[in-house]
């Protein structure tokens, strides 16, 4: 069954597109987080970042680039979040790889909070950090 991202690609349901090339497309979010809150989402249909091949990730960060650039001209926010959710737990609704691209006007209309539910003891730091730096070497 086809994504709702892949029915806005093969045009059968509407959708603010404002970019597309052979890789990746770019249209508004229904729901606008903020004004100018746009979705950079790939043509075809990884179904999340993990999933996504580098050529298509790194074409994604250019797009989002170029469209970052355009909502900074027209509406002058005065920041942007880019946003990935990755699975079920982070909030990821569409299983179709996307950026959200979120123009920040104020520092209050968005909110993202941390919950740490107590301090992280040193030796967690070290066993985190001696377990992930091996993992990446
Ligand atoms: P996520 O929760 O990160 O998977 O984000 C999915 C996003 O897709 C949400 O922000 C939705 O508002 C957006 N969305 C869902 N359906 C459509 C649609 N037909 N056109 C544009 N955006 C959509």
């Amino acid at each position: 069954m086809k994504t709702i991202f892949e029915k806005i690609r093969d045009k059968e349901i509407p959708s603010y597109m404002v970019y597309e090339d052979d890789l990746v497309m770019a249209f508004l979010d229904i729901t606008q987080a903020t004004k100018g809150h746009t979705l950079i989402v790939s043509k075809e249909p990884y179904k999340d970042y993990l999933n996504t091949p580098d050529d298509v990730l790194k074409h994604m960060a250019v797009v989002s680039k170029k469209v970052m650039a355009a909502l900074s001209s027209l509406y002058q926010p005065l920041g942007f979040n880019v946003l990935n959710n990755l699975g079920e737990a982070a909030g990821q609704t569409v299983f179709h790889v996307h950026f959200h691209i979120i123009p920040r006007y104020t520092n209050h209309d968005v909110t993202f909070e941390f919950h740490p539910k107590t301090s992280t003891p040193k030796e967690t730091f070290i066993e985190i950090h001696q377990s992930l730096k091996s993992a990446l070497s």
